[in-house]
């Protein structure tokens, strides 16, 4: 079987399981989304694109956001970031207040909301909430080489009405110093921030620098490239960081919204979308088609 027929295979394989999940509900704005699209998009060293389903729609990236958010920063200040956020594993959901007080403040990883309302904090020093949007709008567009890469501002401004725990976890790492700027202008920016949306398409397109893949444009160092990596290995999918490393064995990094970015380092950056979620809130069949095309392609990390 080719690679586009296996990708059709599986796309058709999903739609007749029809287990897709359910979408997230608290924030509204997604909550209206059909459960039951996939898409898919794998970009190929060659400089090939090869897709199926709905790998044209647009979805909101969330918390795939944050990885972008993180590169941003790690360009402007480098390994300064570490005194602020941690990079191991937490353990615990996505949303999660529970090892801040332990902590004293310094969330476990930038991926977490915590960690990621602290990135987004940084990307404020010294620029408006506008300035940091268009910055990592910006990173994206030089990324994914396409400027119709928008933010949706119907779904910051639902989650804005909504967002009660990153508002308290917002708060709480103020109480610690650890937030910078007014709680309510850093939340404003992180909402914007995950709100960006885009197609599979232009998402495999913009991790082709993650994946170190020959026709990417050369943003990012080697080594921050691999800080990105080993955070979304080890970090990219919250409480089911573990399941995903087991199941899949290659870095990702998953999104409310259903997003899924997977990098085969050297080899392919692949996007996935399938809005219906699983326990840990990443995408179910997302999950599943990322442990299919791996196994079917070798593409474990561990061999
Ligand atoms: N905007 C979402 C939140 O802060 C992102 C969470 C996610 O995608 O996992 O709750």
């Amino acid at each position: 079987m080719t690679f586009t027929a296996f990708l059709g295979a599986l796309d058709a394989e999903i739609r007749e399981r029809a287990d897709w999940g359910d979408v997230a509900s608290y924030i509204p704005e997604l909550a209206r989304i059909d459960p039951a699209q996939f898409g898919i998009a794998v970009a190929l060293a060659d400089g090939t694109m090869l897709t199926a389903g709905d790998a044209e729609q647009r979805f909101s990236i969330q918390s795939i956001s944050k990885v972008f958010a993180l590169a941003c920063v790690l360009g402007r200040i480098g390994e300064q970031i570490w005194t602020r956020v941690g990079r191991e594993p937490s353990g615990a959901r996505f949303d999660s207040i529970l090892l801040l007080e332990r902590e004293h403040g310094r969330p476990r990883n930038p991926f977490i909301n915590a960690g990621a309302i602290v990135t987004t904090d940084e990307m404020l020093a010294g620029r408006t909430p506008k300035d940091a949007l268009s910055e990592i709008v910006g990173f994206l567009r030089t990324a994914a080489e396409d400027d119709d890469i928008h933010i949706d501002k119907a779904v910051a401004k639902s989650e804005a009405e909504t967002g009660f725990r990153n508002v308290a976890l917002a708060n709480y790492l103020m109480s610690f110093g650890n937030l910078r700027n007014p709680p309510e202008m850093t939340l404003g920016t992180y909402f914007h921030q995950c709100a960006i949306e885009m197609t599979c398409v232009q998402l495999a397109r913009a991790g082709r620098m993650i994946a170190s893949l020959p026709d990417a444009p050369r943003i990012l160092s080697a080594q921050k490239i691999r800080r990105l990596n080993a955070l979304m290995m080890l970090c990219g999918h919250y409480d089911g960081s573990g399941d995903f490393a087991f199941r899949v064995g290659l870095p990702g990094k998953s999104g409310v919204g259903g997003g899924l970015l997977m990098i085969a380092p050297g080899v392919a950056s692949v996007a996935i979308w399938s809005p219906g979620l699983n326990v840990y809130g990443n995408s179910k069949m997302g999950t599943y088609a990322a442990e299919r095309l791996v196994q079917e392609m070798g593409w474990s990390v561990f061999g």
